[in-house]
C-alpha cells in the first residue's frame, strides 16, 4: 500500500524564486568573488577532485562545494558560476557507473576489517542535483537520481549503513522525498523504511541523553560530533512526513531545548570542537555545524511552519556565521569562539581539533569547512520565502524579491530593508492585476510592540512568536509596511555571565586586530587565500555595568551609514555604548579567555566607555560577559 508524505506546512520554492536583494545581494556578490567561487582554480581537493577524473580527494569535498555554488550561482543569475556549475554536474552525470554509483567509491576498512562504501556521499550528490534540476530542468537528472537511489536500496541490503551514512541517514530522505512526490513508486517509501530503520535513532538517543558534558580529551565520536547533531535536528520531521507519528514532530524540541542547556552559546549554535563541548564561550564551534544548522531549520521552517525556527535562523545566520569569515570572505575558521580574543595557532582546549582550528585561513584543522561553507547565504537566501495556502510566507527577512505562482498567476513581491540592522521592512506587492491571496509575516518572538500597516492605513497590531496573515485582494503597487521593535535583552549565561541582544543581532566587545599572515611559504597561500593570525590591540578583560531589569537604561545604541557590506568592525551599521570596569584578575591563558569563574565581578578599575558592536561584525570580541557587582 503506498504511503502518502504529510505535507509540509510551507513548501520551498524552486531555486531562482527568490532574489536577493541589498546588503544580501552583496554579500552573495562577495563569496562568488572569494573562495566560494574560486576554490575550484587553485585548490587540489576540488581542481583535481576524483569527482572530475584527478587524483586528489573523492568524497564529500566536491559535492559539499556543487551544494552550495549552486544555489550561489543560480540567486545570482552568475552565467560564469553558472557555467562552472554546469561542467561539473555534466562531468559526474556522464560518469555515473552502470549500477547507478555516482562519483569515485571511497572505502574505509569497517570494523570487520573489510573494505565497505560509505554511501554518504551519494546523499550529498542526490541532494545537489535535486537543486540543478530545480534550477534548470536538467532532464538527465530524475533518471540518473533513480537509478542511484535504485543501487542504494540494493547495496544496504547487503552492506548495512555505518559510519557517516548511519547517522546522517535522514539527508537521502530529502532526494527520495523529491522523486517520490514525481513518481508515487511504492519502491521508494519502502526504501525510506529501510534507511530509517539502519539509521541512528537520534530521538531515542536524547530521550536518554548521555551527553551532558563536554566531552572527554581525544574521545572523537559519531554521536557527539557537532556536525552530525547540527544535520540530525531536522531527521525526525523530515522522517514524521511519512511515519505520521507525533513523537517525530515533537523530537526536534527536545534535541534543541537538551543541545541548547549543556552546549549552548549565545549565538544560537552549540558547542563542538569537534564533538560537543560544553558552556564554555571559549570552546569551539565548527563552521559545517554553523551551516549544516541553518540548512536545518530552513527544513525545520518548511515542514513544521513554527516561526521559532526563523527566529532562531536569523539569530545564527547574522552572528555566527559572519563572523567566523574575514569580512572578504578569502578565509573562515575551522572553530569559532563566542569569547573569542585571540586567533592563533596554539594548543587550546579542544577536545580533537588541532592547533590552528580558530586561525583565518584555508583550511584550518581540516577541509571539510573550506567546501561545506558555501552552502551559508545561498541556502538562506533561497529559503527566506516559501508557499503557504496558496499564498506566500516570510520565513526569515533580508532584502529580497520572491516571484511566484499563485493559481496561475504569477506574483512578485519586493523587501526593501536593511534589517537586521533596522527595524522597518517595506514590501511592494505586484499580482499583475488583482489576486487574494494570504501573506503571511513571521513576527520574532522579540518583537514586542510590531504592527503593520498595509497602503499606509491604520496600524494593525502582530503579534510575537506568530505568522501574522493578511488576506486580502492585493493590487499592483500594494504596500506592507512591517515594523518590528527591537529593545535590548540581557540574556542569562552560565556562572552568572550575561550576552546582550537587541533584535536578531548579539552584541560583542570590539577588540582592536592586528592581522599577521603565517604559513606564506605553503602551497596554495598565495594571496588572496591566505592563512592568518589575529592578536587583540586593546583590552578584552572587562565586566559590564547593566540594570538587568532595565537593559535600555545602561546601553544606548548608534545608528551609523549602512554599508553595502555590513559585516566588518569597521563597518558595523549599528553599535551599542555601555560603561564597564576592567578586571585585572581575568587573564588570558593559552590565547582564549578563560571561563569565568562565577559570580558578579569586583574591580577597582576606573570605569570605561566600552562600545558593543554586532557579533557578525566582530573577528575578535567579547560575547559573554560577568557583570559588576
Ligand atoms: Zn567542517
Amino acid at each position: 500500500m503506498p504511503h502518502a508524505l504529510r505535507p509540509p506546512a510551507f513548501t520551498p520554492l524552486p531555486l531562482g524564486a527568490v532574489r536577493p536583494l541589498g546588503w544580501l545581494h552583496n554579500q552573495l556578490r562577495l563569496q562568488a568573488d572569494s573562495l566560494s567561487g574560486h576554490l575550484d582554480e587553485f585548490w587540489p581537493d576540488i581542481k583535481e577532485s576524483r569527482w572530475f577524473g584527478g587524483e586528489q580527494e573523492g568524497w564529500e569535498r566536491a559535492p559539499y562545494w556543487l551544494d552550495g555554488v549552486i544555489p550561489l550561482a543560480y540567486l545570482l543569475d552568475d552565467e560564469r558560476l553558472k557555467a562552472k556549475v554546469a561542467r561539473h554536474v555534466d562531468y559526474i552525470l556522464a560518469h555515473q557507473d552502470e549500477d547507478g554509483w555516482l562519483g569515485p567509491r571511497q572505502s574505509f576498512i569497517h570494523a570487520t576489517e573489510q573494505p565497505a562504501f560509505d554511501i554518504w556521499a551519494l546523499f550529498l550528490a542526490l541532494k545537489m542535483l535535486v537543486q540543478v534540476h530545480d534550477a534548470t530542468g536538467d532532464e538527465r537528472i530524475p533518471g540518473a537520481v533513480e537509478r542511484c537511489l535504485r543501487l542504494i536500496d540494493r547495496h544496504i541490503d547487503r552492506q548495512p549503513l555505518f559510519n557517516w551514512g548511519q547517522f546522517r541517514w535522514f539527508e537521502a530522505l530529502i532526494p527520495l522525498y523529491w522523486l517520490y512526490e514525481r513518481t508515487g513508486e511504492a519502491w521508494l517509501a519502502d526504501l525510506a523504511i529501510k534507511l530509517h530503520a539502519q539509521g541512528f535513532n537520534w530521538a531515542e538517543f536524547f530521550e536518554r541523553w548521555p551527553i551532558t558534558e563536554p566531552t572527554p580529551m581525544g574521545r572523537w565520536n559519531f554521536m557527539g560530533h557537532v556536525v552530525n547533531n547540527a544535520m540530525a535536528i531536522k531527521a525526525h520531521p523530515l522522517w514524521w512526513r511519512l511515519s505520521g507519528d507525533e513523537r517525530d514532530r515533537r523530537a526536534v524540541y527536545d534535541m534543541i531545548a537538551k543541545l541548547d542547556r549543556y552546549h549552548g552559546m549565545a549565538t544560537g549554535v552549540f558547542t563542538g570542537d569537534e564533538c560537543l563541548a560544553g558552556v564554555d564561550p571559549s570552546q569551539g564551534t565548527e563552521l559545517c555545524a554553523v551551516v549544516e544548522y541553518m540548512y536545518s531549520l530552513e527544513w525545520l521552517l518548511s515542514v513544521l511552519g513554527d516561526p521559532a525556527f526563523g527566529d532562531r535562523l536569523e539569530r545564527i545566520t547574522f552572528n555566527a556565521l559572519p563572523a567566523t569569515f574575514s569580512p572578504d570572505m578569502w578565509s573562515h575558521q575551522y572553530d569559532q569562539q563566542v569569547n573569542q580574543i585571540e586567533c592563533s595557532v596554539r594548543r587550546r582546549n579542544w577536545n580533537t581539533n588541532d592547533d590552528d582550528s580558530n586561525i583565518f585561513g584555508l583550511e584550518p584543522n581540516y577541509g571539510c569547512c573550506t567546501a561545506n561553507l558555501s552552502q551559508g547565504w545561498p541556502k538562506f537566501a533561497a529559503h527566506l520565502w516559501m508557499a503557504a495556502d496558496d499564498g506566500l510566507a516570510a520565513v526569515a527577512y533580508a532584502p529580497s524579491e520572491v516571484a511566484t505562482t499563485i493559481r496561475g498567476q504569477t506574483v512578485r513581491v519586493r523587501l526593501e530593508t536593511d534589517y537586521p540592522f533596522s527595524d522597518t521592512l517595506h514590501f511592494t506587492v505586484q499580482p499583475g492585476s488583482a489576486l487574494k491571496f494570504p501573506l503571511l509575516l513571521r513576527i520574532p518572538l522579540w518583537a514586542a510592540g510590531a504592527h503593520v500597516t498595509v497602503n499606509g492605513g491604520a496600524t494593525q497590531p502582530a503579534l510575537p512568536g506568530k505568522f501574522h496573515r493578511i488576506e486580502r485582494e492585493w493590487r499592483e503597487g500594494d504596500t506592507v509596511l512591517l515594523t518590528l521593535p527591537m529593545r535590548p535583552v540581557v540574556h542569562p549565561r552560565p556562572r552568572q555571565t550575561v550576552a546582550v541582544s537587541r533584535g536578531p543581532l548579539l552584541y560583542a566587545l570590539k577588540i582592536g586586530e592586528e592581522w599577521r599572515r603565517i604559513h606564506a611559504d605553503q602551497p596554495q597561500r598565495e594571496l588572496p587565500h591566505g592563512d592568518w593570525e589575529i592578536y587583540p590591540t586593546t583590552p578584552w578583560n572587562y565586566a559590564l555595568a547593566i540594570d538587568r531589569a532595565h537593559p535600555e537604561r545602561s546601553l544606548t545604541f548608534e545608528q551609523r551609514p549602512m554599508t553595502g557590506l555590513p559585516f566588518a568592525p569597521d563597518r558595523a551599521p549599528v553599535a551599542a555604548h555601555v560603561k564597564g570596569k576592567r578586571v585585572p584578575g581575568w587573564q588570558e591563558a593559552s590565547g582564549s579567555a578563560p571561563m569565568w569563574p562565577g559570580g558578579p565581578a569586583t574591580s577597582e578599575e576606573p570605569p570605561a566607555d566600552l562600545t558593543l558592536i554586532p557579533y557578525g561584525c566582530t573577528n575578535l570580541r567579547l560575547a559573554e560577559f560577568p557583570l559588576l557587582e
